[in-house]
């Protein structure tokens, strides 16, 4: 069983031009479910996590089973306005416009070892913005983990100095 056959292109979502990898198949099968979290677990080792950040949306799937495996937090990343807490945020350039993202204040400790999780890696700005909150409340990220990397959007480049691993890599 392969999980790329579980992954399936939507043409012109969420806007014309683009080629959405959209993992709900893989997510809607048991085996290819259980499969890549696995998959996920191996990209890291035996390193140790103390708390895994998700992202929203997409990155809470996996991120709270990684957590679980790893015997660690969970940490969710949120856009504006969704967390009921003190939160730090940031902001980052989109092709066009910005996005902002949030974090709560308390979720990270300094000297916390912290393991970012996304379903998908693109152009690097979201994973950014998450290393750079992550860092700014004195975490550590040792890794930025993802299902999936598309190279092509070289995102890699924003995330000089990180060990970047995904899955599926097209
Ligand atoms: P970036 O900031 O790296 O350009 O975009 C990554 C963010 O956008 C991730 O949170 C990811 O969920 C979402 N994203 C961008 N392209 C895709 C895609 O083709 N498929 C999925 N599932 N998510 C994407």
């Amino acid at each position: 069983m392969k999980l790329i056959d579980h992954i399936r292109d939507i043409k012109d979502f969420p806007t014309p031009g683009i080629l959405f990898k959209d993992i709900t198949p893989l997510l809607g099968n048991k085996t290819a479910f259980a499969k890549a979290a696995q998959e996920l677990l191996e990209l890291i080792g035996d390193q140790q996590i103390d708390k895994v950040v998700g992202v929203e949306s997409r990155g809470f799937f996996f991120g709270g089973v990684l957590a679980e495996k790893l015997n660690a937090g969970f940490v969710p990343v949120r856009k504006p306005g969704k967390l009921p807490h003190t939160t730090v945020s940031q902001t980052y350039a989109l092709e066009y416009g910005t996005d902002t993202l949030e974090i709560h204040k308390d979720a990270i400790q300094p000297g916390d070892k912290v393991l970012v999780h996304d379903d998908v890696l693109a152009t690097g700005g979201t994973a950014q913005a998450v290393v750079k909150l992550i860092e700014a409340l004195g975490g550590e990220v040792v890794q930025c983990n993802f299902l999936i990397e598309l190279s092509f959007l070289s995102g890699k480049e924003k995330l000089q100095g990180q060990d970047i691993k995904a899955v599926i890599t097209y």
